[in-house]
């Protein structure tokens, strides 16, 4: 059975990034029918804390990212926060120490770059020299008595170590490259190195999708896998690797944490719909159809497959993200579309968290109005507000009057008021036709100067809904009063 994980360390934040690396997993073990693991990596107290944590967990909720084992959910091979697996880290050191698997370490800092410098002046490579790989005890004894206290390292193989990557193929690295590393701090703090191919072991995962950057951790991790099996703690056999390619932002560099566009919380309150924003991140690297690529989480676990993820670096494209969760959008049926702006339009007091009849009416009645002319939910705020807000607190952009407003519009404001006034039927065709045969026949006005103050004067934006439906529903009455306050 395909078990695969997504690892975060709870610092707070999810980047894009991280995000494509749990959507990889998901998707592979949804189109294989297996499990994805929650583990989370927080043996590093200082930086993880519990609030990142929770957000962590309400991110991946958010996005729809369930899974199948972890933190909430449970599972059989628990507990699934790091920090509570000290216990198993310690006794699989000991044990890895006892086999001579690993082997301590005395040597200090200074010892070490002092070395490091000299090797590489001579031109040779620059990792740990395995200095301590075989001390006698009169040496340790030495070091002990100094009050020096040992690291613990890995006892690398003096051999190539091969592995097939599922996106890049067969990759090799060379021993000379291959330095034993540190799994244990001098402290007893048990290190990413140690902890990660741990669990993946203890949990049994089958497959490690993960960004490019850790590729050089892998013949180290397969190594370990190795040795873990050989004092009987997994299977002995390393998981299969697929690294997703790096994500390129701005200026062909790869894109940071602290980028914009690079946090989910910014997605979250521009109202990107998760599915829009999946869509467009499991572009970052993969792809459907040459044709498509609009598609539903559905189809993508149907259709996905690491072996077709591209290995070329990918590049982060704002406006493509934009229009694919627009292309989401428009896919919404009207009434949850409306559902979806309503968190939006509360959180600017437009209307109630709970809408009142009213609003709900006026909601399902102005959604159709812009729905295909949204990329964001967000954006209704500045498309709707107009429709929503009180006669009060109702005002004209000032930029958008400079820009419209001329000597003329009062004239053109006014003869609107009059065509209006006493219209027999309130619908949109009725105001239309009255506007158009006093302003454009009437006056003689282009339809873009005709329509222009009276769009300013109902929206107070220069650009706006369909200007005739939005009078429609906001009613005979605000409407003239709005046409009259322009005026003033
Ligand atoms: N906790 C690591 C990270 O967030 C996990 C890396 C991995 O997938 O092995 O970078």
């Amino acid at each position: 059975q395909v078990r695969v994980r997504f690892p975060p360390s709870p610092t707070g934040l999810l980047t894009v990034g991280n995000i494509r690396s749990a959507l990889f997993n998901w998707a592979f073990a949804h189109h294989y029918g297996g499990k994805m693991v929650l583990r989370i990596e927080d043996t590093d107290a200082a930086r993880n804390t519990p609030e990142a944590l929770a957000y962590t967990l309400e991110s991946l909720r958010w996005l729809g990212l369930n899974w199948d084992e972890g933190p909430e959910v449970g599972g059989e091979y628990g507990p699934y926060l790091q920090s509570e697996r000290f216990a198993i880290y310690n006794e699989i050191s000991g044990k890895l120490l006892d086999a001579g698997k690993a082997y301590h370490c005395y040597c200090s800092q200074e010892e070490l770059e002092q070395r490091r410098e000299a090797a590489r002046t001579a031109g040779q490579h620059s990792g740990y020299d395995g200095h301590c790989r075989a001390l006698t005890e009169t040496q340790v004894k030495e070091y002990l008595d100094a009050g020096r206290r040992p690291v613990l390292r890995l006892r690398m193989p003096d051999r190539p170590i091969t592995f097939t990557d599922l996106v890049r193929g067969e990759i090799t690295f060379l021993p000379e490259n291959l330095g034993d590393y540190v799994l244990v701090r001098a402290n007893g703090h048990p290190l990413y190195p140690l902890v990660n191919p741990v669990d993946d072991a203890l949990m049994n995962i089958t497959h490690v999708l993960r960004g490019e950057d850790l590729l050089s951790s892998t013949p180290r991790q397969i190594a370990l896998y190795e040795a873990l099996g050989e004092i009987g703690i997994g299977n002995g056999v390393a998981p299969r690797f697929g690294h997703l390619p790096f994500v390129m932002g701005e200026g062909n560099k790869k894109l940071s944490k602290r980028d914009p566009g690079s946090g989910l919380g910014e997605y979250m309150e521009r109202g990107f719909l998760p599915e829009g924003l999946l869509n467009y991140l499991a572009l970052l690297g993969w792809s459907i159809a040459d044709d498509r690529d609009v598609f539903t989480m559905d189809e993508m676990i149907e259709a996905f497959d690491i072996r077709k993820v591209n290995a070329n670096a990918a590049r982060f494209d704002p406006k493509k993200c934009e229009a694919i969760n627009a292309a989401h959008m428009r896919l919404l049926a009207p009434e949850v579309f409306a559902e979806r702006l309503v968190p939006f339009l509360a959180k600017e007091g437009l209307v109630a968290a709970e809408p009142t009849e009213d609003q709900l009416r006026m909601l399902t009645a102005a959604t159709p109005l812009v729905q295909e002319r949204m990329n964001t939910l967000s954006e209704a705020v500045d498309m709707l507000g107009f429709l929503f807000v009180g006669e009060e607190e109702f005002s004209i952009d000032p930029d958008a009057a400079a820009k419209v407003l001329t000597t003329e519009s009062g004239a053109v404001l006014e003869a609107a008021s009059k065509a209006l006034a006493d219209l027999s039927e309130w619908s949109t065709e009725a105001i239309e036709q009255a506007l158009r045969a006093s302003l454009v026949e009437g006056l003689g006005l282009k339809p873009k100067n005709a329509f222009g103050p009276v769009r300013l004067a109902i929206s107070g934006r220069r650009i706006s809904p369909p200007l005739f439906e939005s009078m429609e529903l906001l009613g005979r009455e605000i409407s003239l009063g709005r046409l009259d306050r322009a005026r003033e």
